[in-house]
C-alpha cells in the first residue's frame, strides 16, 4: 500500500458514446483517496449516472480506463456497490426487508452465521431493526431507501459508488440519509463516491468535489472542501466558509473548459480551494 497518496479509484482520460451516437462522456480524469468522500457535481444530462456505470463496468468505455487498487477493471468488482436513486426498483417487493439485504450475500458463499451476522449488523446500522420481516411496501420512502442502503453495506464494499441516493425523499428525510451516509463511511471505512445534480449536498458530504461541464462532459474543476468534521445540518450549512464554496461551485457549473472567465463580481484571488480549473469568480 502507498501510504503517501493511497488512491483506491483512478479514473483516466474516460469517454462513453451509445450506440445511438451520443456522446456522453467525452474525457473525465478524477482519483479517489481511500476513505475520502468524494461528490461529482454536474447538470442534468451531464453524464453522470453514465460515469458511475462506466466506473463499475456495467458499461464499457470508449476510451480511457478505471483502476481499482492499481488494477484495471474489466468486469464489476466486489469491491464495489452501486446504490441507486431509485429504490423502488431497485428493491424485490416480493422479499422482506432482510431477504432484500441478503440477497446479493448469495455470491459470497458464506457460512450462514457469518452471513446472518453481516445482516443483522448492515440493518442494525441503518436503523431498521425493528422492521426485519416488513416488506419495502409497508415502508416509506426514506425507509425503503435505507435497505438499499443496508443491502450495500452488508456486502462490505471498499467503495460505494452513489448515484443521487436521496433524490427521490422530501428535504428531512434526505438530511437524515446524509447524516446516514456519513456515520456509515465512518462505521465501516467505506470509501464514498457520490454523483448529484445538488451542489450545496455535495460541500456538506465531501471532502473533494469535482465540477463537470455540460455534456459530453468533462471535469472543469476539482474544490477541495475543507469543512469541519463532524458535519452538522445546522452548523455546516451557516458557516461562511460553506456559503463561499457552494457559489464557487455554482458559478462553475455550465462552464466548458474553453469558455473564457467572466468575471461576474469584481476579481478576487483565487479561492485557495480550488485545486484545478479556472475560477469563475
Ligand atoms: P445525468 O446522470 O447527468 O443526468 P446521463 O448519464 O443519464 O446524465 O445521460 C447523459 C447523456 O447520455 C444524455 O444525453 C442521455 O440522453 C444519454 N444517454 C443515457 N443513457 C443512454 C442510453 N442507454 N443510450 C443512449 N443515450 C443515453
Amino acid at each position: 500500500m502507498n501510504t503517501t497518496v493511497d488512491r483506491i479509484l483512478e479514473v483516466d482520460r474516460l469517454a462513453k458514446r451509445y450506440s445511438n451516437g451520443t456522446l456522453a462522456i467525452e474525457d473525465i480524469t478524477l482519483d479517489v483517496k481511500r476513505g475520502e468522500f468524494v461528490a461529482i457535481v454536474g447538470p442534468s444530462g451531464a453524464g453522470k449516472t453514465t460515469l458511475l456505470k462506466t466506473i463499475c463496468a456495467l458499461l464499457t468505455p470508449s476510451a480511457g480506463q478505471v483502476t481499482l487498487d492499481g488494477k484495471v477493471i474489466s468486469s464489476p468488482p466486489p469491491e464495489m456497490v452501486l446504490v441507486f436513486q431509485d429504490y423502488a426498483r431497485s428493491l424485490f417487493p416480493w422479499l422482506t426487508v432482510t431477504g432484500n439485504v441478503s440477497f446479493p450475500l448469495r455470491k459470497k458463499h458464506l457460512p450462514a452465521d457469518e452471513k446472518k451476522k453481516l445482516i443483522d449488523e448492515a440493518i442494525r446500522a441503518v436503523g431498521l431493526d425493528k422492521f426485519p420481516a416488513h416488506y419495502p411496501w409497508q415502508l416509506s420512502g426514506g425507509m425503503q431507501q435505507r435497505v438499499a442502503i443496508a443491502r450495500a453495506v452488508a456486502f462490505r464494499p471498499e467503495i460505494m459508488l452513489l448515484d443521487e441516493p436521496f433524490a427521490s425523499v422530501d428535504a428531512l428525510t434526505r438530511a437524515d440519509l446524509e447524516d446516514l451516509t456519513l456515520r456509515l463511511r465512518q462505521e465501516f471505512g467505506i470509501t464514498m463516491l457520490l454523483v448529484t445534480h445538488d451542489i450545496d449536498e455535495a460541500v456538506y458530504l465531501s471532502d473533494r468535489v469535482f465540477v463537470l461541464s455540460p455534456p459530453p462532459s468533462h471535469v472543469v474543476a476539482e474544490v477541495a472542501i475543507p469543512l469541519a468534521r463532524p458535519r452538522n445540518q445546522e452548523a455546516t450549512r451557516s458557516d461562511a466558509r460553506f456559503l463561499e464554496l457552494r457559489n464557487s461551485i455554482h458559478r462553475m457549473i455550465g462552464r466548458r473548459r474553453d469558455d473564457p472567465v467572466v468575471p461576474v463580481v469584481p476579481m478576487a484571488a483565487e479561492p485557495a480551494f480550488l485545486i484545478r480549473g479556472e475560477s469563475a469568480i
